[in-house]
């Protein structure tokens, strides 16, 4: 079989779904690698070297019309258009948001899997494009902090004067907040963090930050039974509001990251806590997509407010590491094709008695296979 990639036509995006590394891997699989012309210029990935790793260059019909299209992101009409019944597109198609395009897999025939379904399960951490892609937001969230505040994170002693270390407080330890954090203290700052998973603490100050904890006898119900955050009471929101009203004012720097799957994102900074900051202080948003974390974000936007604080709610962290951010991405599709090419002989195989192949695939066969059974998360 044929493997296409596609140059990403979403505007502004930079990321590539293989790369000169990918290629060979996926040649050993047994398939044909038909990349797109440009397909990887703006993650600084030159035909040249593509073509020396044994891919074929080709124009954007080709690549879509392959057996199997490997992509960052959801195709559009026309992309559709291009592929031919029978084929298979792997991308983030986020089902969930996007009922109309499922539809439109299953009139064309084509087998979708979407690789924000890859289940949070042991077996498929190599294949977990949601984790590597909230590692490179994480720590491009400190990158644009940094950048917009103006000052150092470290604290420095000079013969000029004594400065102090900034003071970053990340709401939201996942993947991305552990990331931020990290980076945040790697550049010397003094680092607070906090989550609704009270296991998380461990997590942080052994990573060198501070836990701030809100919890409180009478909260367990704040955490599902599959370990990920649900809604979390009226009491908690009060208590919580409480800790970010108290910080706010002494914080330079806050990243925020709380999500909560399949939900918008809860509104956790408010129009007040953010007048109390100091000017020159830097908010950044990763929960800008789901409608953000704080209320005065503007997705997709930076902007100062009246009083001097920098909220960003870019939503195109990734791609703002592009070279990373495709070389991890490209590696997930690479484990999931090993998953799903058992002869590796360049036949894909999408079985759906494995539980990883059953979960993503959202339409196979000209039927919609969206949302799957059930699946124990460990
Ligand atoms: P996420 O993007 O869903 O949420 C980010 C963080 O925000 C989470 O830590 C969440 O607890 C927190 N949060 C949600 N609402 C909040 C609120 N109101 N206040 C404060 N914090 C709030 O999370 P993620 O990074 O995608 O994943 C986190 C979970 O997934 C963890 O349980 C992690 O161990 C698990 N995980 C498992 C695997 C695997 O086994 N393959 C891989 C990745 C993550």
């Amino acid at each position: 079989m044929r493997i296409g990639i596609p140059r990403e036509s979403l505007p502004g995006e930079r990321r590539v779904a293989a790369t000169p590394k990918t290629v060979p891997q996926l040649l050993k699989l047994g398939y044909e690698v038909a990349v797109e012309r440009g397909a990887g210029a703006r993650a600084a990935l030159p035909d040249a070297e593509y073509e020396a790793a044994g891919a074929e260059l080709v124009d954007t019909v080709t690549a879509w019309g392959a057996d199997i299209v490997l992509a960052v992101n959801e195709p559009s009409v026309e992309e559709l258009a291009a592929m031919h019944a029978g084929a298979t597109l792997i991308t983030f198609l986020h089902p969930r948001e996007n009922p109309g395009l499922v539809e439109a897999l299953q009139r064309a025939g084509v087998t979708g899997m979407s690789m924000d379904m890859v289940p949070r399960i042991s077996r498929a951490q190599s294949m977990d494009a949601l984790s590597s892609t909230a590692n490179i937001s994480g720590y491009r969230a400190i990158v644009e902090a940094a950048y917009a505040y103006g000052r150092t994170f470290g604290g420095q002693v000079t013969a000029a004067g004594k400065v102090a270390p900034a003071k970053v407080f990340v709401i939201g330890t996942g993947v991305a907040g552990l990331a931020a954090l990290g980076a945040a203290n790697s550049m010397g700052a003094e680092v607070y963090a906090t989550d609704v998973r009270p296991e998380t603490a461990e997590q942080v100050e052994s990573m060198g930050a501070t836990f701030l904890n809100v919890r409180a006898a009478g909260d367990e119900q704040a955490v599902s039974s599959d370990g990920y955050a649900k809604q979390t009471t009226d009491d908690y929101n009060k208590r919580a509001g409480e800790l970010y009203a108290e910080q706010c004012p002494k914080v330079d720097v806050i990243v925020t990251t709380a999500a909560i799957p399949g939900r918008p994102s809860p509104k956790l900074i408010t129009a007040e806590m953010v007048a109390s900051m100091k000017p020159g202080s830097v908010i950044v948003d990763l929960a800008a997509l789901g409608g953000g974390n704080c209320v005065l974000t503007r997705p997709g936007e930076k902007y100062t407010t009246d009083n001097g604080v920098t909220i960003i709610g870019y939503t195109d962290m990734p791609s703002r590491l592009p070279g990373q951010a495709s070389q991890l991405y490209s590696t997930n599709l690479v484990n999931l094709l090993k998953l799903a090419t058992p002869g590796k002989d360049g036949q894909l195989v999408v079985d759906f008695d494995d539980e990883v192949l059953r979960n993503m695939t959202v339409a196979k066969d000209g039927q919609i296979t969206f949302p799957p059974p059930p699946i124990q998360v460990s």
